[in-house]
């Protein structure tokens, strides 16, 4: 993330693209500039074609004299905007235009013969109706990359206007009640649809190379800043990784420059990575978490048992800490298959030599039975939401030693 001039962060230049994936920028650009505009433009459009091309066709003496293949522009136009309903439409519009409203010769006021212009209006809608809707189809796909590549501009703009945020949700410990760390969770304060939770653009916000280092970042420097004046001993902060950042090469050496300015030490930074994210290339996930681990910094497998990963994999993953789902923790009654779950998930991070952490922590209910199957630590909103950074540090100047909080059970 470089600096501009006027001090916001640059996040991606045009230039830093490489050519290939600059004239594939041109291409979806075009083609989404054809397909992606208001019907009522393309309507519009379609409509001062056909009448172009009639008035063409008559002005150059008529159909006898002139072949007006013109006609094929908006049926094709049409086909490529709208597909069959509209390229079908126009096709008879044209055969109509073409056909019988147009002279066969304008100076001898003479017709066209029917068999002329029938023959032509069948092949307004074999060719013309045919070929729109088969480019139609093989445009589809650049035209999603087009949307994508809009929606990716669109979150690019929003992180160097500030609207994208980090909120902190406190990790708990389940006995004492004391805050030992945060999970950084974004945020998108939109300016007309609100505060978006990440559900509404995380696919997106993953895919952004420069996003994730953003979030260690701020993380790391809003953390650190807490620790040094509020004088925090032993206390974490949690970021989420994608599988886009394990495939990515660097991260181990990127995180360790992130850090440094912060004066947050890597072990007071934990990584977690859902199951999705390791499955793509278990190899280099792995091979990524283990550098990561080598530099201090601790790793965490999050949502443990609800993604596509089987214990095979998480046996080759170095685990520091293991993240109890809250769809565990909501169904948590005694007997329940959820107790069972969260027992054997419990059982596997002992075994690990991991520690648990169980999220989705609502109720004293649910925070007694994660203790009592050893979960020492937990968070949900028992204790509180994520919250913006400066509510947090109020939370967190509240428990200091000097001011019991809310939570404190003994
Ligand atoms: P996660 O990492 O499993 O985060 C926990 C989610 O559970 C958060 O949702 C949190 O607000 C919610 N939660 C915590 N306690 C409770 C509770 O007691 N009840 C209920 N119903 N929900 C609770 P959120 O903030 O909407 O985040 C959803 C997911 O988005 C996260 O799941 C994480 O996978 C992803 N995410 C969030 N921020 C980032 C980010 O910066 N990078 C990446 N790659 N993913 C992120
Ligand atoms: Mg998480
Ligand atoms: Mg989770």
């Amino acid at each position: 993330m470089a600096g501009s001039p006027a001090g916001r962060p640059v996040l991606v230049r045009e230039g830093d693209l490489v050519p290939e994936r600059r004239s594939n920028r041109h291409i979806t650009r075009i083609v989404g500039g054809l397909l992606a505009h208001p019907p009522a433009v393309s309507v519009a459009v379609v409509a001062l074609l056909l009448v172009l091309s009639f008035g063409l066709t008559v002005a150059l003496g008529g159909a006898h004299r002139v072949a007006p293949h013109w006609f094929y522009a908006p049926i094709l136009l049409a086909g490529v905007r709208f597909g069959l309903a509209g390229a079908f439409p126009v096709a008879a519009v044209a055969t109509l235009l073409a056909g019988p409203l147009t002279p066969g010769d304008v100076e001898a006021g003479t017709p066209q013969d029917p068999t002329d212009w029938l023959v032509r209006g069948l092949f307004f809608v074999i060719i013309g109706v045919g070929v729109s809707v088969g480019i139609r189809q093989a445009l589809q796909a650049v035209l999603s990359e087009h949307r994508s590549q809009r929606r990716l501009t669109e979150l690019r703009r929003a992180m160097a206007a500030g609207e994208v945020e980090l909120h902190y949700q406190p990790v708990v410990d389940l006995e004492d009640g004391r805050i030992v760390g945060a999970e950084a969770l974004v945020r998108w304060n939109h300016p007309t649809r609100g505060l978006l939770p990440p559900a509404d653009f995380i696919e997106d916000f993953e895919q952004l190379d420069e996003s994730t280092d953003w979030v260690i970042g701020r993380a790391a420097a809003t953390v650190g800043d807490w620790k040094e004046r509020l004088g925090l001993d032993h206390f974490h902060v949690a970021v989420n990784i994608s599988g886009h950042d394990l495939g990515r090469a660097g991260l181990p050496e990127r995180v360790q420059a992130l850090l440094a300015p912060t004066g947050l030490s890597p072990s007071d930074l934990c990584l977690e990575v859902t199951e999705s994210a390791v499955v793509q290339d278990l190899d280099e996930a792995a091979a990524t978490l283990a550098a990561l681990r080598l530099g201090g910094t601790t790793i965490a497998i999050d949502d443990l048992g609800t993604g596509h990963a089987t214990l095979a994999y998480v046996q080759r993953l170095p685990l520091d800490v293991v993240k109890i789902d809250r769809t565990f923790t909501a169904e948590l009654l005694p007997g329940s298959p959820s107790e069972a779950i969260i027992a054997a998930l419990t059982g596997l991070s002992r075994q690990l030599g991991a520690d648990c952490i169980a999220e989705g922590i609502e109720n004293e209910d649910q925070r007694a039975a994660v203790v009592r199957h050893g979960c020492r630590r937990g968070q949900g909103f028992l204790f509180s939401p994520a919250v913006p950074a400066d509510r947090f540090e109020q939370m967190l100047i509240a428990r200091l030693p000097a001011s019991p909080g809310p939570w404190t059970t003994s």
